[in-house]
């Protein structure tokens, strides 16, 4: 009998479905089902190389990856059926400084993580790999624990122990509808009879963006042709032949009985399977494109010469999907409660399968995720996304971007100009080289006259550094204009609205209409899941501000913790307003040559917001700032957005106004420590943490989402660990982010973003320092500090107050 009820409905049995079905039954959920249409691994899993390499971009990543290699380890064990994992390690190459120095730099990461690798010589290549090529080598990495597994028996494994945990599986019953009530799913259909559900995870590959449909869910992400190629036996490789990764050839080769395997990550991939994948493909194979595929083919080949005189016995390209930022989607649908996603996972499901299981179980059981995954969160999707000309235009450059060079500031290249601010082509003709946001054109940086707006990437200064610099001196001595429309402008009324926002937010937003406060939103754990502004703007009603890529999580976030009976409403108007940000100590000056409203400090103080009239428009002027100067961020009415555009412009001259982009932002909020959510706080910091407990109303009424755990932590004492600022001693290097910080020759913590500080006169960081016994100010400025940047300690000197403007007077003038 076909059963009608389970507690959780698992869609797709793929490596990802059945790790999550397999790790549910760990935390004791005994009612699980998975619904596979056809057969276990019959959709991409079947196929893939089964690499499990560990360095990997960001901390998330790199931490699924170390956990996913431990679980295949013991599995076999476990269960009784083998994984086929043979423990050959891998060797990174790098053929060129810039990729020597990026490797250098993650593997510095990647050992915070607890990941093991050693730079080693070309000489020890050969010796690892004698028929590899090494003469053209930079630099080279040995990762001694990764390995490799069989795809295939790893998924058999997983589905046995799950069995074992009482899931029960199904083959051959695709899913074909998704039901819902009141916003939260209650069920699947199938061709052999509807069940009902308490929750839906959809781990569909590739099909995971048809099946969101179902529920009205968007998964944004496109199906790709991947390919490798099985030579005819080499005399020498063994299965003990380390995985060798080869960036500068985009490929990787490994030994496969005897054999060897050459896979490849193309720069210019080519989407498979738009719109709509063909009905009934299943252990599916694409016919290869031999005239495409064998310019890349015959350079990789390069790499172990005996393969150019060896025969090459299948050319194999399966699809395999890839999102917008090859990053995979998990986590709970921002639309639909108790629909879950894990798809989309760009080549790496099979190393990241154990780690995402882990995550997904944890995070359908208890609500929340067991750590930061922000990076892979699907809430940071957008709807305008699920479109298939876009998506497909992406995934051609998405596949081959983890082979590619990771540069500072490397901007995606397809595309491009989805949306675009009413200013964009002043912005452009004042020199604006524009970067992407969520979608967004957003000036980064401006050219002067006869320099080219374009990146020039590099791990050293870059060519717009002179231009940031220019910038950022602008704001600090005069005024600087920001145009950041791509802000997510959310506005909640009614007469719920102070009740509903003081529960979500740390601060008391019950203030007088016009006054605007700064607020974190909290989970139960007390860690941080936004950061933004709320500007009372009405007694029942307030503008919530909040960055563009955050957008999709807070309207979430605040619709998920609005309760059903609340007279609450929430409108995003962020496309009805333009908003330029005019910061500077000359920013008052400006104003007020334009407009017969009263911004002097009394007449309008800092953090208070109202309407005034610039020419013949009127707009919401906000005096806040995130750069640590007098400023005014203005809110205007799309179509009035120009002329206050222009008449700014023409008035600016005489004040020494200069454009600004959003480097410049950046360089000036580090230097004040100004926190960015995602890079220095986050679902795994509370603000105790994070120097932010100040916007805590520890008192008001009804308390707030994650005070009981702000107060457990407080009474255990100092908190473990704290967010500091950082100024390297000497002016010459950079950092970026993610570099470990040494105290007294000991590891503490690594940096969680940094900039060059323009104002101080060195490259400055904020980043996390971590101590069992507790962080005291004393113990934070008596230690003797040092970053690496790519394997090179710099001493660097410590403060918990900004090094900028302490005593915070100038944005009070
Ligand atoms: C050539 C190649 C090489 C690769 N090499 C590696 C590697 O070395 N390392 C690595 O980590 N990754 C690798 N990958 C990627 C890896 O194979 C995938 O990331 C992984 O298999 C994705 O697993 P999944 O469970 O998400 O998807 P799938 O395996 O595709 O599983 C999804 C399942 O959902 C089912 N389904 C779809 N719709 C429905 C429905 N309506 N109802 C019920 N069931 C449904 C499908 O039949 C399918 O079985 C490679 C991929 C390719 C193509």
């Amino acid at each position: 009998m076909f059963p009608t009820t389970a507690r959780v409905v698992i869609i797709g049995g793929g490596v990802i479905g059945c790790s999550i079905a397999y790790h549910l039954t760990k935390l004791g959920w005994r009612d699980v089902m998975l619904l596979e249409r056809h057969q276990l691994t019959s959709g991409t899993t079947w196929h893939a190389a089964g690499l499990l390499t560990t360095l990997r971009d960001t901390e998330a990543q790199t931490r699924l990856a170390r956990y996913t290699q431990d679980l295949y380890r013991r599995l076999e064990a476990e269960t009784g059926q083998a994984t086929g994992i043979i423990n050959c390690g891998s060797i990174q190459l790098a053929i060129t400084a810039d990729k020597a120095l990026e490797m250098r730099r993650g593997l510095a990461m990647a050992g915070c993580f607890g990941v093991e690798g050693h730079e080693i010589s070309p000489a020890d290549v050969k010796a690892l790999w004698p028929l590899a090529e090494v003469s053209d080598l930079t630099a080279a990495f040995h990762f001694p624990n990764d390995a490799r597994v069989n795809p295939t028996d790893v998924t058999q494994a997983l589905a046995r122990g799950a069995r074992q945990g009482g899931a029960r599986i199904f083959e051959q019953t695709p899913v074909t509808a998704i039901t819902a009530s009141h916003g939260r799913v209650t069920g699947v259909v199938t061709e052999r009879g509807a069940v009902s559900a308490e929750v839906v995870v959809n781990c569909a590959g590739m099909w995971a963006r048809e099946v969101g449909r179902l529920a009205g869910v968007n998964v944004p992400l496109q199906a790709a042709e991947h390919y490798y190629l099985i030579s005819e036996p080499v005399a020498g490789v063994h299965p003990l032949l380390p995985i060798l990764r080869d960036p500068g050839n985009s490929a990787y080769i490994r030994e496969e009985a005897g054999k060897i395997m050459l896979g490849l990550f193309e720069a210019a991939a080519k989407p498979w399977g738009s719109p709509r994948i063909p009905a009934g493909f299943a252990f599916g194979e694409i016919p290869p494109d031999w005239e495409r595929m064998y310019p890349h083919i015959e350079r990789a080949m390069k790499r172990v010469p005996s393969l150019l005189g060896t025969g090459i016995k299948l050319l194999f390209c399966g699809p395999e999907s890839f999102t917008p930022d090859h990053n995979y989607l998990m986590g709970e649908a921002p639309n639909l409660r108790n629909f879950f996603v894990a798809a989309g996972f760009n080549s790496l499901g099979i190393l990241s399968g154990g780690g995402a299981g882990y995550v997904m179980a944890h995070w359908i059981a208890n609500g929340r995720a067991p750590m930061d995954v922000w990076s892979v969160n699907i809430r940071r999707t957008y709807s305008w996304q699920d479109n298939d000309r876009y998506l497909s235009d992406r995934i051609v450059e998405s596949l081959g971007i983890g082979y590619q060079d990771h540069w500072p500031f490397r901007q995606w290249e397809t595309a491009r100009n989805v949306k675009k601010s009413v200013l964009h082509d002043r912005l452009a003709a004042a020199g604006a080289c524009f970067g992407e946001s969520a979608g967004w054109e957003r000036p980064n940086w401006y050219a002067a006259a006869g320099q080219q707006p374009d990146y020039q990437y590099g791990w050293g200064r870059q060519n717009w550094f002179g231009n940031n610099a220019e910038e950022h001196a602008a704001v600090r001595g005069r005024v600087g204009l920001f145009e950041q429309s791509s802000f997510a402008k959310l506005q909640v009324q009614g007469r719920d609205a102070v009740a509903v926002l003081n529960r979500i937010a740390t601060a008391d937003v019950d203030v007088a209409v016009g006054r605007c406060v700064y607020a974190q939103f909290l989970n139960d754990s007390g860690g941080i899941e936004a950061d933004l502004t709320i500007t009372r703007l009405a007694a029942d009603r307030f503008l919530v501000v909040t960055a563009a890529f955050t957008q999709t999580h807070v309207t979430a976030w605040i619709g998920n913790h609005t309760p059903e009976a609340a007279f609450c409403l929430l409108t995003d108007i962020s496309d009805a307003y333009a908003m330029l940000n005019v910061q500077g100590p000359a920013s008052r000056a400006l104003l007020t040559a334009l407009s017969a409203d009263d911004f002097s400090n009394q007449g309008f103080p800092f953090a208070t917001a109202r309407e005034v009239r610039i020419g013949y428009q009127t707009l919401l002027a906000v005096r806040l700032s995130y750069m640590g100067e007098l400023g005014w961020e203005l809110y205007i009415p799309t179509p009035f957005a120009q002329p206050v555009y222009d008449a700014l412009v023409e008035a600016g001259r005489a004040h020494g106004l200069r454009h600004c982009g959003y480097h410049a932002l950046n360089s000036l909020r580090i230097e004040k420590a100004y926190r960015d959510w995602s890079h220095d706080i986050g679902p795994d910091d509370t603000p105790l943490e994070a120097g932010l407990g100040f916007t805590c109303a520890w008192d008001k009424p009804g308390g707030f989402i994650g005070r009981d755990a702000l107060l457990r932590q407080r009474e255990i004492g100092l908190p473990r660990r704290r967010l500091v600022q950082f100024l390297l001693a000497d002016p010459a290097p950079l950092l970026y982010h993610n570099e470990p910080i040494y105290r007294d020759g000991e590891r503490v913590g690594i940096t969680t973003s940094a900039m060059y500080g323009h104002t101080l006169g060195g490259a400055v960081a904020l980043g996390y320092v971590a101590h069992p016994e507790g962080v005291s100010d004393p113990f934070v400025t008596s230690g003797s500090y040092m970053i690496d940047a790519g394997g090179v300690r710099y001493p660097a000197r410590a403060s918990l107050r900004p090094l900028y403007d302490p005593a915070n007077t100038r944005m009070r003038i």
